[in-house]
């Protein structure tokens, strides 16, 4: 079982590799690599990242196969069903570090946005469901005013929602609770730039 700490930094070496264009995880996705892994799995982290396609985490992160739980969900919220992923797989494999990993400009956090402004009554039912899980973080910041134009906005609103979904799975679940509180479970948050490819991590 590979500690929190540990697998965090094996997290920013990864990044700092992808983001210098010297990956390597080629190497760690062989053939020989999935033979294997074909009876096990030991994954050093969960990330709960958002599906957006500019944003994979094995790439960004420059892994291979087996080393990454990945739960990808627009916007990087958390509800039941990612919840249990992050349970199943903390529970099952020992993993003991979560990183929930938002990105700058998420399309989530700007249609949660734009829904504030003037509220879409066609809306369909599942996509709201996202949204109504994002509003709850960024309505304050919103209505507060205590933003600098549209992209100080979004910027604060992306950092907000992470923060929401760290707290949700620290918080959400007596099983997560427990490990957290006994097993060295680690949960941050994080943010990727589109820009320069890096991440950021936060709320350690
Ligand atoms: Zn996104």
């Amino acid at each position: 079982m590979t500690p929190a700490r540990h697998a965090l930094e094996r997290l920013r070496e990864g990044n700092r590799r992808f983001v210098t264009d010297a990956r390597i995880s080629d190497a760690f996705v062989s053939r020989s690599r999935r033979a294997e892994l074909a009876d096990g799995q030991q994954p050093f982290a969960i990330i709960l990242g958002c599906s957006d396609s500019r944003v994979p985490a094995e790439i960004v992160f420059d892994q291979g196969l087996g080393d990454l739980f990945v739960i990808r969900v627009a916007g990087n919220i958390v509800a039941t069903s990612q919840v249990g992923s992050v349970e199943f797989a903390a529970a099952r494999f020992g993993t003991r570090l979560v990183v929930v990993l938002g990105h700058s400009r998420c399309g989530a956090i700007v249609a949660t946005l734009e829904e504030l402004r003037r509220p879409n009554e066609n809306q369909s039912r599942n996509l709201r469901a996202i949204v109504d899980r994002v509003r709850p973080s960024i309505e304050a910041l919103f209505e507060s005013g205590e933003h600098h134009g549209e992209s100080a906005l979004v910027k604060q609103a992306v950092r907000a929602n992470i923060r929401a979904s760290v707290n949700h799975l620290r918080h959400g679940s007596e099983v997560l609770e427990q490990l957290i509180q006994n097993e060295g479970l680690l949960v941050v948050g994080a943010e990727y730039s589109l820009e320069t490819g890096e991440v950021e991590f936060f709320y350690e």
